[in-house]
């Protein structure tokens, strides 16, 4: 696996090692969040040796200078990493293979401003998950 240089770490102010550059175009390039067990796995077995508190250290560096996000979701409750894209997001959790999807669409927006104007409450953020399960873990289910 040929990964390319980040041009992202050194505008972070973030020496641009290997490592840190081989861990940050993993999470960049996964369409969902990536657990550090995953990143581990994956840049081993693609010729790229580090080990698993290398990765940690590095996610903490890149979750520090915002260029990943950490997220919690509770299946597990593990920690998973995606890049950081400054971008709103909610996300689908399937229960059958523990994949997650990615919702762009925000639906709490108008929500959020109706609760404000309620009990002048002030909104700072909100998360939202969903879980269920994937067209692929539906099918096997009714079969
Ligand atoms: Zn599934
Ligand atoms: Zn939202």
């Amino acid at each position: 696996m040929k990964l390319k240089e980040s041009n992202e770490l050194k505008q972070s102010g973030l020496k641009n090692t290997k490592h840190r550059n081989d861990v940050f175009e993993l999470i960049k390039k996964s369409e969902q969040p990536v657990s550090a067990e995953y990143i581990f796995s994956e840049l081993n077995k693609n010729n790229c040796p580090i080990n698993l508190s290398t990765v940690y250290r590095i996610l903490d560096t890149l979750c520090l200078s915002d260029l990943v996000t950490k997220i919690n979701i509770d299946t597990e409750n593990k920690n998973l990493y995606e890049y950081n894209c400054m971008a709103h997001r909610h996300y689908m959790v399937c229960l059958g293979c523990d994949k997650i999807l990615t919702v762009k669409n925000c639906p709490l927006q108008d929500y959020e401003k109706q609760l404000i104007d309620e009990t002048d409450f002030v909104i700072t953020g909100h998360k939202l998950v969903m879980y269920g399960y994937c067209p692929q873990c539906k099918q096997q289910q009714n079969n």
